[in-house]
Order: C-alpha cells, then structure tokens, then sequence
C-alpha cells in the first residue's frame, strides 16, 4: 500500500530539470524519494552505503535518471566525492537530501547506553548531514541557488521516543538546519528538516512488530492511517521543488499529529 497523493503528484512534473542528491537512498524513506523525485522529472544521484540495494533501485529506474556512489556519509572524502560525482555527471546540483540514519539500540535507559554506539548515532545522524550541508553549500553557493533538506525525525521535539543518542542527533539536526538557513539564505540556498513519526519500512516492522495498520502502543491520530516512506517522500518533494520558494529554516513535521496531542485526551 502507499499514499494515494503519489500517484496524484506524478501528474505534474515538479522536478523538471532538477539534479538531487539522496543519502541513504537506497531504501526506506530516501529509496521513496529518489523514485518519486525520478517520477517529477528530476536526475538523482543515490549516496549509500549498501552498494547491491543501491545499483537495483538504480537499474529499476534506468541509468539515465538514477546512478549511485559509494558513500559512507561520516567520512567528509566521500561525501566531497559524492557532489563531485553529481555535478561532474549532471553539471549541477539543486537539491541535497541528508537523509542516511541509523537507530542504533532502541533502549531510553541512559544506565545502558554505550559511549561506543551514542558517538556513532551521531556520527552517521548529525555530523552526516553537517558533512553534506557543507559541501552542498561549496556548490550552491557560486550557483546562487538551492535547496538542502535533512531528515530529522519526531525525537527532533519530543524526548522519551528514542535512545539518548538518537534523539540528541535529531534536535541537533533542526539546528543545524536553522544555523546553515541563516548564513545560506543570502545566497540564495534554502534549508529546511523534515520530522517524521514512526514510519513503516522493513527496519521499524521489525523493531515494533508494525503491520500495516499498525500495531499495539503505536500513537495514530489518523486513526487506521499509518504513516508510509512515501508520505515523507511527499514533504521532501514539497521542500526539494519551486513550490516551496520562500520556506526555509523550517522543521516540515509529518506526523499525523503525535507531537501536539495529550495523550489524555488523544
Ligand atoms: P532505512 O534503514 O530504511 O534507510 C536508511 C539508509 O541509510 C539505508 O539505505 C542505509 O544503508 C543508509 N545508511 C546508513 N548509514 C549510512 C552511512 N554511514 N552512510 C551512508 N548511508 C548510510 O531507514 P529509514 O527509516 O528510511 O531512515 C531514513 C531516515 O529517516 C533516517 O535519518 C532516520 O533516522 C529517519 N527517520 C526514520 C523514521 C522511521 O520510522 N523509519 C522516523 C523518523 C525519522
């Protein structure tokens, strides 16, 4: 099942002429994304770490619209290589989309968390899109032009959802968004986050025990709606396209209201 609105917003083109770049995109959230970016129109370049999954979605599409570059998204050579790769293929870049993530142990108690695993959460979720804000920026910049969007996630608000790491590196995430759409914004390049709730993909059916009209203790506000990679794909597309031209700094929330209601009254 996916979200009905996909199948409406093909109609139009809104990426024409667009070239993205997708960390992470060779599943889940950023594998939607780069089909429904291919869809409107746009050239995606794929930046993952999972080479087999990433050429498939690859050849799925077809090699003209869709390619992919190993890239470790915490080592700064590959993603200053992964740009370079895009605009060298395309000649330009229009969009980058930070969205590669790791979840790390789903455990909230602060007496069990490893300095280990909380340093690479946030290697891989924080200093992943820093990394591809930065060298995004070496080429929006001279470009005058452009849009970079990170995947945040609900921890980016609320605590108690996630690890420690994990939600530490998703509110550093939405400041990073602020502090590079405050300095960007004279060259003409937006920034903006996007924060999903619980999203279902093959890593959170596994985590949560998640069918597809969810699951016991899994908040819907939507009743019987659960929330698809292609809905956050959606609020990418919003934010990567023209028709988002005066938003930037912004934290897109795709929640199905999780992070406004009391639970007493919800
Ligand atoms: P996913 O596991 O399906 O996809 C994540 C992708 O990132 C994978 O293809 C993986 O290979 C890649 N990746 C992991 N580490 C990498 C690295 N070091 N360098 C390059 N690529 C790497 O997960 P998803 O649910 O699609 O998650 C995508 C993003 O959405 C993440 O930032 C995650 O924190 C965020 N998010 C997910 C949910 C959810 O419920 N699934 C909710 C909120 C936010």
């Amino acid at each position: 099942m996916m979200g009905s609105s996909s199948v409406l917003s093909a109609v139009v083109k809104r990426l024409e002429g667009k070239v993205a770049l997708i960390t992470g995109g060779a599943s889940g959230i950023g594998e939607s994304t780069v089909r429904l970016f291919c869809r409107h129109g746009a050239k995606v370049v794929i930046a993952d770490v999972q080479d087999d999954l990433g050429h498939s979605v690859c050849n799925d599409i077809g090699s003209k619209a869709a390619s992919f570059v190993h890239c470790d998204v915490t080592n700064e050579s590959h993603i200053r290589k992964a740009v370079d790769t895009t605009v060298a293929k395309y000649g330009k870049l229009d969009i980058m989309f930070n969205n590669a993530g790791i979840v790390g142990t789903p455990n909230p108690n602060i007496l069990d968390n490893d300095k280990g695993e909380f340093e690479q959460v946030l290697a891989v979720n924080i200093t992943g899109p820093f990394l591809g804000t930065k060298h995004a920026a070496r080429v929006m910049i001279p470009a005058r032009r452009g849009s970079i969007i990170s995947t945040a996630s609900v921890c980016s608000l609320v605590g108690g959802v996630a690890s420690h790491a994990y939600t530490c590196s998703k509110h550093a995430v939405v400041g990073l968004t602020k502090n590079a759409a405050v300095e960007l914004g004279k060259f003409g390049v937006r920034v903006n986050c996007v924060s999903p709730y619980l999203v279902v993909t093959p890593l959170t059916k596994k985590f949560f025990n998640l069918d597809e009209n969810g699951s016991p203790g899994i908040y819907s506000n939507l009743k019987g709606r659960m929330l698809w990679p292609e809905d956050v794909a959606e609020a990418v597309l919003y934010l990567g396209s023209d028709d988002s031209l005066y938003v930037s700094g912004h934290n897109l929330v795709v929640d199905g209201g999780f992070t406004i209601v009391n639970p007493a009254f919800g």
